[in-house]
């Protein structure tokens, strides 16, 4: 398969109110991406809109870090697809290990968001991955296969390659975590890319963008691009500055 885009994104997280991510927006407004690369950063909701306005038609693509899968309703302190798409944003993060951990979400309700984002014309990018509970009893394989095919349930197969999915192994996240070896994460990548050719056929399975997450420093970045079956990463503290972000971009190319 010959790569054509190699997807790299920031999560914020918890990180930058109105002022600072309106700052940064401004900071990445004339940024150039290199050819073939899609940036992309994942904004707290109450920055959404202003970090969007200000990168609309940029080669930078906004992101909001969740959303329900009702249209409207009694969901206090939720925040609709719509809302979401009307806020500007191109892509919504879906299950990331935080919110699976700490806000009880599960691979149902993942799967509920899948085909809500779509309906709305939102990119999904779909986390998943093993706890360390998982990966030292080694049933990796088998957890990620689950995550995968009630995540992508209801997903039609034709809006397959319109996702991202980053496999972001729970141990490897955040501060206290430890970055994932390159060769475990191309064995991993194998095998949800099969995992996808098997509910989608090859055609398809094939053009699903799969990123890697957890502790991606400007250092290593480049190693897990260049395995087979990686087409980006996704990354939390590498990309929280501005600098700091556009350094990794371009230690990857
Ligand atoms: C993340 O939370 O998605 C992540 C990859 O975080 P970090 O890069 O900081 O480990």
């Amino acid at each position: 398969v010959t790569r054509k885009t190699v997807w790299i994104g920031t999560n914020w997280k918890m990180n930058k109110g109105p002022a600072e991510a309106l700052a940064a927006a401004e900071a990445l407004k004339a940024y150039r991406a290199p050819d073939g690369v899609k940036p992309f950063i994942i904004t707290p909701f109450t920055s959404l809109q202003a970090v969007a306005s200000v990168l609309k038609g940029a080669d930078v693509l906004v992101g909001a870090q969740n959303m329900h899968w009702e249209e409207s309703g009694s969901w206090t302190g939720e925040i609709s697809p719509g809302m979401v798409k009307e806020c500007g944003a191109d892509i919504v993060l879906i299950g990331h290990s935080e919110r699976r951990q700490h806000f009880a979400e599960t691979d149902w309700t993942v799967s509920r968001k899948m085909s809500a984002a779509l309906r709305h014309g939102l990119r999904p990018l779909l986390c998943i991955g093993e706890s360390l509970e998982e990966y030292d009893f080694g049933v990796t394989a088998e957890t990620l296969s689950r995550q995968l095919k009630i995540a992508l349930h209801d997903v039609a197969h034709a809006d397959l390659p319109n996702i991202l999915i980053a496999y972001e192994p729970v141990w490897a996240i955040g501060a206290g975590g430890r970055a994932a070896d390159t060769d475990c994460v191309a064995k991993v990548h194998a095998g949800l890319r099969a995992v996808l050719c098997e509910i989608a056929g090859k055609d398809i399975g094939d053009r699903v963008p799969l990123l890697y997450g957890g502790s991606v420093t400007q250092d290593n970045a480049r190693s897990y691009v260049s395995q087979p079956n990686v087409d980006g990463v996704f990354v939390g503290r590498a990309g929280w500055s501005v600098p700091d972000f556009e350094k990794l971009i371009d230690r990857v190319i």
